[in-house]
């Protein structure tokens, strides 16, 4: 049998170009498959206003290559979309990526040979190429989830979701927007949305909690700082749980005294972002403590908004944390406009979506465009849209029709030699997503470097060693808040999606050890033939 290339990865974001990156430098012959017309992966198709990276741009970046730390210039505290999208350009072509990456192509099927062993990947531009491995590096948050609400094909103006947005931008001025959802990417894009509008109608589901980031151009001392010290930050950075170099206080809140509590708190809030979680250590793990962080953030609330009313219907109801907390920019400040109305749907779906905007509890909405800030299909959409078949033809929605099922998020029973970067039961989206993703890449790497070494040509994970990895990842997520409440993160944003905690809680540091340990134990847990 022909075989065009060693490994197939599918996906140019930062998982698909770092993969490419190391399989070329350990000589083996590597084709990427993109959809996209360009690099970058989620910073390529989410351009909607506002979009910038909740982790902050210092630590959101590669770090397998020091001499790249050194040369590239962050200009903000968190950079934007385009900045970021501007970085995986540069890295593209600083390592000469683009000649092994397909773009404008979707992989449509990869099905494995139980007789060559090898992988045949389909694509919509009818290729068949064959290959030894398959690596999936399709990001966690790549499916948009377009809700199945009646009449949304009849509305008559543009349609667009924040997962997908125009290249070339939209232009608000004058117009009157409907967003439906309040999750990171609605917070993000709303203030800057209301700013050009003639009036912003914001639909809530469920209201979330935002962290202000007090975003700022970046001090270049303090970028010269971080550049002097960049091995030890990464260093320290990778013994905490998120994989980001924060400071962690470990006390609890509930036995912190009020005063001292409080001050803690403010104190979090005004160094802005995700920390603040960080404020005390059981936050999420007991709900009296979580409880005193959700009043603080509810207090901010009812200071920030002038309406009572509005301000009572932004009030999150939830766990604080549960779902994932948000950071913004002038997010709440923002429904004191006069040209924006929140419209409370929490108890009552939309109705159906017209040709002129939609109803919602008895009432007519008229809009010229509506945005569709709703998210993903997470962890498992960008998988299983993809027809993939492993041994005796046994597909991946099949094996996972109960809830994700793999080994360490990156190998599966059933389907030998087929990798996933940041798959579900990995630490992924509970952590800074570059080291996650450079440090998935290089186990692969280096295990694909030791088969070749050692002759073995197929590796699989065992469906005994998967069975203990789900049992592990399941029984870990249900000892904290987090698993409680109706978040992407469980599957509950998609109609019939079976409710599995997906990501591994674990933090980043247990789960590297535990990939560590599984090859200083000679791939424990694999098969390897
Ligand atoms: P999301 O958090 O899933 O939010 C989707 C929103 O749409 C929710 O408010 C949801 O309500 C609402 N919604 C969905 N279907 C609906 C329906 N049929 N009717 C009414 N409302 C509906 O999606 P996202 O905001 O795109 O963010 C997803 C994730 O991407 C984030 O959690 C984060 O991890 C990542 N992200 C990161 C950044 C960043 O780095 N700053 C920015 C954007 C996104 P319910 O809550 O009730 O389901």
């Amino acid at each position: 049998m022909k075989i065009d290339f060693d490994v197939i990865v599918i996906g140019a974001g930062f998982a698909g170009m770092y993969m490419l990156h190391r399989l070329r430098g350990l000589g083996f012959g590597c084709r990427v498959i993109e959809a996209g017309s360009g690099v970058g992966g989620t910073w390529y198709w989410n351009r909607y206003p506002g979009a910038r990276c909740d982790v902050e741009s210092v630590q959101y970046s590669y770090q397998f290559d020091p001499r790249l730390e050194q040369e590239w210039e962050w200009t903000e505290r968190y950079a934007t979309q385009p900045e970021i999208l501007k970085y995986a350009n540069h890295v593209a072509d600083r390592y000469d990526l683009r000649r092994d990456i397909r773009f404008d192509t979707r992989v449509t099927r990869a099905t494995f040979d139980d007789k060559d062993s090898v992988w045949t990947v389909e694509t919509d531009r009818s290729d068949r190429l064959v290959a030894r491995f398959v690596v999936t590096a399709l990001g966690c948050l790549s499916a948009p989830n377009t809700p199945k609400i009646p009449g949304l094909a009849d509305f008559t103006g543009p349609t667009y979701h924040t997962g997908n947005w125009p290249h070339e931008g939209v232009d608000f001025t004058g117009k009157t927007v409907g967003v439906i959802g309040t999750g990171s990417s609605a917070i993000q894009s709303i203030p800057i949305m209301a700013q050009q509008a003639r009036h912003l109608t914001v639909f809530q589901r469920t209201a979330n909690y935002t962290i202000p980031a007090h975003n700022a151009p970046l001090d270049p001392h303090y970028v010269a700082q971080v550049k002097a010290n960049y091995r030890t930050m990464r260093k320290r950075a990778k013994t905490l749980p998120a994989g980001i170099d924060l400071a962690i206080n470990m006390a609890s809140a509930i036995e912190t005294p009020a005063e001292e509590r409080q001050r803690l708190y403010q104190e979090r809030w005004d160094y802005g972002g995700l920390g603040f979680m960080a404020s005390f250590s059981d936050l999420l793990l007991n709900d009296e403590s979580n409880r005193t962080a959700q009043d603080f953030v509810k207090a901010k609330i009812r200071q920030i908004v002038e309406d009572p009313e509005t301000a009572k219907a932004l009030a999150p109801k939830n766990i604080i944390g549960c779902k994932r907390l948000c950071v913004d920019t002038g997010y709440w400040a923002t429904f004191n406009r006069p040209n924006v109305t929140l419209v409370d749907i929490s108890d009552e779906p939309i109705e159906t979506i017209t040709p002129t905007g939609l109803r919602a509890k008895g009432r007519d909405y008229t809009f010229d465009c509506l945005v569709l800030a709703t998210g993903f299909d997470a962890m498992t959409g960008a998988l299983l849209r993809i027809d993939i078949r492993g041994r005796g033809g046994v597909s991946l929605k099949d094996k996972w029709s109960e809830g994700p099922k793999t080994y360490l998020g990156l190998a599966m029973a059933g389907f030998p030699k087929l990798f996933t970067i940041t798959g579900p039961g990995s630490p992924s989206v509970l952590t800074n997503m570059l080291p996650s993703i450079e440090q998935h890449v290089d186990w692969i790497a280096d295990c694909l470097a030791a088969l070749r070494a050692t002759g073995a040509t197929v590796i699989e994970a065992e469906p005994r060693a998967e069975e203990e990895w789900v049992g592990h990842v399941g029984s870990i997520a249900d000892n904290t808040l987090r698993s409680t409440c109706s978040s992407w993160y469980v599957g509950a944003n998609i109609p019939g999606k079976p409710r599995v905690f997906m990501p591994y809680i674990g933090g980043l540091p247990a789960y590297i050890e535990r990939c560590e340990a599984v090859v200083a134990r000679g791939y424990e847990g694999f098969t390897l033939a």
